[in-house]
C-alpha cells in the first residue's frame, strides 16, 4: 500500500516507474505501463489515463485497468460538467471519498464499465510547462481506505514522471501515422492510371499480406510492415509510358519486357531507404514478381533466394489480380482464382505461403463478398 511505504521503498518505485516509461515509445504499450504500476503500487481496484484530444474537445481513455474496464475506449467531452472534465479544465485535483453521496461525481462511467466507484482520486496529468495532457483517475484502494494526502502526492509525482514519455510517445505516434498515411497515398498514386478499384486492390493485397504473414506465424512487428509495405509493391509503374499500362489488350513481347522494368524502377525508386517499412518495401517492389521456380523477373532468383516478404506479396498480389477486372482482362470467381492459386504452388509460389493461403482463404472469400468486418 502506498501510503505504508518507506521512503526507500517509494523512491526505488519512483525510479523503477522512471525505467519502464522511459524505453517505452508505442503510445498504448506505455499507457499500459503507467495503468500497471500505479495499480499496483497505489493498490487500487481501478485505473484510468485519460488524454486529451484537442482536435475533437474530448478526454478520452485508452487504458483502464481492473474490475470491467479493460481496454474500453471512454470519451468524454472537455466542457461536460463530469468531474474528469473538472480535473482537466482547473488542473486541480479531486478526491472523492463516497462517490455515489458526492454531487460532483457523475456515475455514468460506472454505468458504462460495469464498475462501482466507492472513493476516487483524480489528478492532472502535467507536462513540465504546466499544460494539462489529460488525468490520471483511481478508484477504490483495495485496503478499504480513502485516498490521503500521500497517495495524491504520489500520483502527482507519476503523473509528472509519465507526461513527458507521454508527450513523446504521441509525437511518436503522430510521425508513425503521417509516414504511413503518406506511403499509402504515394501508393494511391502509384495505382491510379490503371485502375479504377486503386483503393480496394490495396487494401486487398494488404490484407492478405498481412494474414499470410501472421498464419506463417511471423512476429506481429513484421506482420505490421508487411501490411503497411505491400501496397507501394507496384510503385515502379509510375514510370511506364500511358500506351503500355493503360492497353487494353495483350500486350506484344516487347511491350510485356518493358512492363517487367517496372520492378527495377520500384526497386531505383526505394532504394538507400532509411526506415524499417520502406526498406521491406524496396524488397517488395524488387522481388514480387520472382517465382518459386525461378521463372520470374526481373532476376529470376529461386526459392528462398526470393525474399520472404515479396513471396507472400506475389500470392497476394496474382490472386487479387486474378479476381479483379482490369484493363486487359475479365475478373475471375475467387473460387477459380483459388485453384489457379493451388495449381501453382511449387511453380509460381511457395508451396508453404500456399499452405497458408488456405488456411486463410475463408476471410480472404469475405473480403471479396464485400462482408469482412474484421481486418
Ligand atoms: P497486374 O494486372 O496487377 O497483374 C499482376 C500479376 O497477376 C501478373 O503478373 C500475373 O502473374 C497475374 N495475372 C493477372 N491477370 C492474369 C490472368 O488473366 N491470368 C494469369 N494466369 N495470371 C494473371 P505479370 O503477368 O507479370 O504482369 C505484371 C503486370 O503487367 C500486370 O499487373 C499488368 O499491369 C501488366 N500486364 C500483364 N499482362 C498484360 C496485358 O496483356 N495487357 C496489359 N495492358 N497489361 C498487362
Ligand atoms: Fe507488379
Amino acid at each position: 500500500m502506498a501510503a505504508k511505504l518507506t521512503a526507500e521503498e517509494q523512491l526505488n518505485l519512483l525510479v523503477e516507474f522512471g525505467k519502464q516509461v522511459s524505453t517505452e515509445f508505442r503510445l498504448d504499450e506505455l499507457l499500459d505501463i503507467i495503468g500497471n504500476h500505479i495499480t499496483k503500487n497505489l493498490n487500487v481496484g481501478q485505473c484510468t489515463i485519460f488524454l486529451k484530444d484537442v482536435e475533437y474537445g474530448e478526454l478520452w481513455s485508452k487504458i483502464a485497468q481492473g474490475k470491467g474496464l479493460d481496454h474500453t475506449e471512454i470519451r468524454i467531452p472537455l466542457n461536460s460538467k463530469n468531474i474528469i472534465a473538472y480535473v482537466a479544465a482547473s488542473g486541480t485535483s479531486v478526491n472523492i471519498t463516497n462517490a455515489y453521496e458526492d454531487p460532483r461525481f457523475s456515475i455514468e462511467l460506472d454505468m458504462v464499465t460495469d464498475f462501482k466507484t466507492v472513493n476516487m482520486l483524480a489528478v492532472p496529468l502535467k507536462n513540465n510547462t504546466g499544460k494539462v495532457l489529460g488525468v490520471f483517475q483511481v478508484a477504490n484502494k483495495k485496503d478499504g481506505t480513502v485516498f490521503d494526502n500521500k497517495d495524491e502526492g504520489l500520483l502527482m509525482l507519476l503523473s509528472t514522471l509519465a507526461s513527458s514519455a507521454i508527450e513523446i510517445a504521441r509525437l511518436y505516434q503522430d510521425l508513425n501515422i503521417s509516414q504511413l498515411e503518406t506511403i499509402y497515398r504515394l501508393a494511391i498514386t502509384a495505382e491510379y492510371r490503371d485502375q479504377r478499384d486503386t483503393k480496394e486492390h490495396l487494401r486487398n493485397i494488404s490484407i492478405i499480406s498481412y494474414l499470410l504473414a501472421l498464419s506463417l506465424g511471423l512476429a506481429k512487428e513484421r506482420c505490421n510492415l508487411i501490411k503497411n509495405a505491400s501496397p507501394l509493391h507496384d510503385i515502379g509503374k509510375v514510370a511506364l509510358a500511358d500506351n503500355i499500362l493503360l492497353k487494353p489488350a495483350k500486350l506484344t513481347d516487347q511491350e510485356y519486357e518493358i512492363m517487367k522494368a517496372h520492378t527495377i524502377y520500384g526497386g531505383r525508386i526505394l532504394e538507400g531507404a532509411h526506415s524499417k517499412v520502406l526498406k521491406m518495401a524496396h524488397k517488395i517492389a524488387l522481388s514480387h514478381h520472382e517465382k518459386w521456380n525461378g521463372k520470374g523477373y526481373p532476376k529470376g532468383l529461386a526459392g528462398e533466394e526470393i525474399p520472404l516478404e515479396a513471396r507472400i506479396v506475389s500470392v497476394a498480389d496474382v490472386f487479387d489480380a486474378l479476381c479483379m477486372q482490369r484493363i486487359y482482362k475479365a475478373a475471375w470467381t475467387p473460387e477459380k482464382a483459388y485453384e489457379y492459386m493451388l495449381e501453382e504452388s511449387g511453380e509460381s509460389f511457395d508451396p508453404r505461403i500456399i499452405e497458408a493461403f488456405k488456411k486463410i482463404f475463408p476471410s480472404v472469400k469475405k473480403i471479396y463478398s464485400g462482408d469482412d468486418k474484421s481486418v
